[in-house]
């Protein structure tokens, strides 16, 4: 399991497991004898892509941000994604239970970053993974979610939020809000139009968990967006806005769906071209 430390925090990641995508839908327009170079697809043109979570230790809060794809995939979905189902046996590996956590927070709705925000009972009924944690999701997301485009309604599960935000142990966010001192969420549309980052921040040092605007180190060039992004050109305006900030200041990028390198330090090189630099 990666760990660092970024001042008075401990950041470690989590996989929930890797899963298969369709190589051309991950890299949107660019030609895959482009993309060919930087990742390699099976013989059914599948790429694998990974599921991090990231576990920030404040010493005051254990904080979880996104929650995988969990464990409650119908059968039709899990013939196209499997189902990895590996971040409780992570997380357990390193002597952390689902009591432990006291935030969750999740980025926008899809799936694949919710998943294990519940779990059925055996009874039928879903009750949180995480029973004593708070929960946070942007408000937008949840609305859209209740009205999804037919382009991607597979995406949203009801299951994975609606019943917190009835019970009241999730909060909806407008986006700019701080969860607990030092981390804060920001809107960056362009996957979706109301995904949030969320930025930690201590002692002068920086991570962001960019989600789905940057998904792996291979979609750091500004015009690689995944062809599941409902506003591709706004994709390209939120990562200038991203890198305006987080290539001067160096941030840690923390990178959600890549199976390799979940963390890197963004940089230009002298050609200009986006680079990752290892962390
Ligand atoms: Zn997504």
């Amino acid at each position: 399991m990666p760990s660092l430390t970024l001042g008075d925090f401990e950041l470690s990641i989590f996989s929930d497991g890797t899963y298969p995508l369709d190589g051309g839908a991950f890299f949107g327009v660019v030609p895959k004898v482009m993309w060919s170079r930087k990742v390699t697809a099976d013989e059914r043109n599948y790429v694998q892509a990974g599921l991090n979570s990231l576990l920030i230790r404040t010493g005051k809060q254990t904080v979880l941000v996104e929650t995988g794809m969990g464990n409650k995939l119908s059968e039709r979905m899990i013939k196209f994604y499997g189902q990895p189902a590996k971040l409780l046996a992570n997380l357990s590996a390193a002597g952390i239970a689902p009591e432990d956590i006291d935030i969750v927070i999740n980025t926008h709705l899809h799936f694949d970053h919710c998943g294990w925000n519940t779990v059925r009972g055996k009874d039928g009924k879903i009750a949180p993974t995480f029973p004593r944690a708070k929960y946070y999701a942007p408000e937008g997301e949840w609305q859209y979610a209740r009205r999804p485009s037919e382009r991607d309604a597979i995406s949203y599960i009801s299951e994975n939020y609606d019943q917190l935000v009835e019970s009241g142990q999730m909060t909806l966010l407008k986006g700019g809000e701080q969860i607990v001192p030092g981390i804060s969420v920001k809107t960056f549309p362009g996957h979706t139009a109301h995904m949030q980052a969320v930025i930690v921040e201590s002692r002068g040092r920086t991570a962001c968990y960019i989600s789905d605007l940057i998904p792996t180190t291979a979609h750091i060039d500004l015009t690689w967006g995944m062809s599941f992004d409902l506003y591709p050109l706004q994709t390209i305006e939120s990562k200038k806005q991203y890198y305006a900030k987080a290539i001067p200041e160096k941030w840690l990028t923390v990178f959600t769906h890549d199976p390799k390198v979940p963390w890197a330090f963004v940089e230009k090189d002298d050609a200009g071209k986006m680079v990752a630099s290892s962390a």
